[in-house]
């Protein structure tokens, strides 16, 4: 076989479906955000970026660049080692007090990234509790169906968000089974959340524990940004809640937080975590600055939602159809993989604003869109911006205006 004619004749077909996916050449700018350089075939030009998940621009906060300057002066680049083989570093145990501090559990446990904590806990837990069934959401994450899926235990998909689906597959089960249910707060397509509550109390009635991805909710959810799981005050009811370092809190790394014994146990099974080199220091303490910042401050949360609310109501008054749904993330329809490229293309060519669209895998065929993620930091001209920019392709491209 000619492997290089097979590779080739593959990205040729992603490209006829129109979702061959093309990387933006972006320079952030430190302390600018949302503007960044684009390195597109004109040369470098200022773009404003709408789709970041550096949802409130910690990545450039002062104090988070600060702690991270710091720890490079004090510790160096790199952790030196996995964690049980000298890269146990004090920022690390420090950032694990404050993770499991912020979802009030007894423990939290670091990885490298979220999609590697779900990966290697549900992998881990589902692999290792004798006879664990999974039930899961229809629609989770990459990182989840993949980790459930290495674990090799039995796994029952429940209609999205369902919890009298949940209830039924949960019924048909052997009681004495163990179960796993593994859901997200918010869904990052959609911007849709989960029924926590009621998804608690089915787990109560059947035994089950839950796991639940507070990947696009840390941060910005809850007084302290524990979550949605904070926020409705359920976060004691789940038995692990996990999340991410690079969304809200800007920097990288995944976690899992819960009780001492199920993250020892994790830590001491899980070989995505113990065969991998930890974070660096710096990012440890970037992540820690901005944590620690976020439990205090309001501000950024509800200019945030302040933010998403206005360009909303822009949309709206645009014809512009956007996604309703009670979370930050503002998906605009465009309903076609080709289209939705062209859209975006067009918005960083004429506009100089960038939207990634997104297409399928991501989002089933039929429903792709542009994503769009307001931060606090962008501003009422901003808006304008885009909302007429978008208005402008929208009438010139022939796509439908909302009533
Ligand atoms: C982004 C994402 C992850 C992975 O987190 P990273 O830190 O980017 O690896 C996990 N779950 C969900 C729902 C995500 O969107």
């Amino acid at each position: 076989m000619d492997h290089e004619t097979f590779f080739r004749e593959e990205l040729d077909g992603l490209r006829r479906e129109g979702r061959y996916r093309v990387f933006a050449d972006l320079e952030r700018q430190a302390g600018r955000f949302p503007r960044a350089t684009y390195h597109g075939e004109g040369g470098p030009r200022e773009i404003t970026v709408w789709c970041s998940n550096d949802y409130l621009g910690m990545g450039q906060h002062p104090a988070v660049l600060a702690a991270m300057h710091e720890a490079i002066e004090r510790c160096g680049a790199g952790a030196g080692g996995t964690r049980n083989i000298g890269g146990t570093n004090h920022y690390h145990v420090l950032l694990e007090q404050e993770l499991a501090d912020l979802h009030g559990k007894e423990a939290a446990l670091l990885f490298n990234s979220g999609y590697m904590s779900n990966w290697a806990s549900l992998g881990t837990l589902a692999s290792r509790i004798p006879g664990c069934v999974v039930l899961t959401d229809a629609l989770n994450h990459a990182s989840m169906i993949e980790g459930i899926r290495h674990s090799r235990a039995e796994r029952h998909i429940f209609a999205h968000n369902d919890p009298d689906d949940l209830r039924r597959k949960l019924a048909a089960l052997d009681p004495a089974r163990p179960k796993l249910i593994a859901f997200e707060s918010v869904y990052s397509m959609d911007g849709d959340i989960a029924p926590i509550a009621d998804f608690c109390d089915i787990a109560e009635e059947f035994g089950a524990m839950t796991y639940i991805d507070e990947v696009h909710a840390v941060g910005l959810y809850g007084p302290r940004g524990g979550g949605v799981s904070e926020r409705d005050g359920l976060a004691s009811r789940l038995t692990v809640i996990e999340g991410t370092l690079a969304k809200a809190f800007g920097v990288m790394g995944g976690y899992i937080t819960g009780s001492a014994a199920l993250c020892d146990y994790v830590r001491s099974f899980a070989s995505g975590f113990i065969f991998s080199t930890s974070l660096p220091p710096p990012v440890a303490a970037g992540a820690l600055a901005a944590i620690r910042h976020l439990k205090q401050s309001q501000e950024e949360r509800e200019r945030h939602q302040e933010r998403v609310a206005t360009l909303r109501r822009r949309l709206d008054a645009a014809g512009l159809p956007h996604l309703a749904n009670p979370s930050h993330i503002v998906p605009v329809m465009v309903g076609d993989p080709v289209l939705c490229k062209a859209v975006s293309d067009e918005l960083l060519e004429r506009f100089d604003i960038y939207v990634q669209p997104i297409n399928y895998p991501t989002v089933p065929r039929g429903t792709e869109r542009l994503r769009i993620t307001p931060s606090p930091l962008h501003s009422d001209a901003d808006i304008d911006h885009l909302v007429s920019g978008l208005s402008a392709i929208w009438g010139r491209v022939g796509l439908q205006r909302a009533a």
